[in-house]
């Protein structure tokens, strides 16, 4: 048996009951997603209340997840056209987000980094890749509302992705998987 369930600090959990298994086994895969899997003669009522004791330990797997699987922009080329519109496209965003959530920050720069799709310096400076622009909308917002919220928290706390998750009405964690997850 196979199941989804939506627990309320955790999000979507996967519940599965086979056979073979000995014991409740909880696992979170790199992209965040929650997996509990117990043996047939274990009622869903125990393991949810076997899941109840691990909401810290999922939120700090996901973390640490988070720290070992970056995001990463696709490695291809960008155009100097594309190039242009980006340092054109992506300021403006950067300053639209900001004011609607009451974010401040200082400079930003635009560049054609390969290695992540943004970071913020620790004065508050937002550095975005171009390959942004080849993300659909939504996506290159989320990155930047990320990038703005370390402004305010310079680590990916609880309270970071409190933040985060705040700005983007509670859709942070699916954001992240569908970025993790993009291909152009
Ligand atoms: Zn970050």
């Amino acid at each position: 048996m196979t199941k989804t369930i939506i627990h309320p600090q955790i999000g979507e959990v996967t519940l599965s009951t086979t056979a073979r298994s000995v014991r409740i086994t909880l696992s979170v895969r790199p992209d965040g997603r929650v997996r509990l899997s117990y043996p047939g003669w274990v009622t869903q009522r125990r393991a949810l209340a076997f899941l109840e004791t691990k909401c810290d330990w999922v939120a700090a797997a996901r973390t640490k997840m988070e720290r070992k699987y970056p995001v990463q922009p696709p490695r291809e080329p960008v155009s100097p056209a594309q190039r242009a519109e980006a340092k054109r496209v992506l300021p403006e965003m950067v300053a639209r987000l900001a004011a609607r959530h009451g974010l401040s920050y200082g400079a930003v720069r635009v560049r054609a980094t390969r290695s992540r799709w943004g970071s913020c310096t620790a004065r508050g400076d937002i550095n975005l890749s171009v390959s942004l622009l080849k993300l659909p909308t939504y996506l290159a917002e989320y990155v930047v509302l990320h990038e703005l919220c370390h402004t305010v928290h310079h680590d990916h706390s609880e309270r970071f992705h409190a933040l985060l998750d705040r700005v983007t009405d509670g859709h942070h964690r699916n954001l992240a998987r569908e970025l993790r997850a993009y291909r152009p």
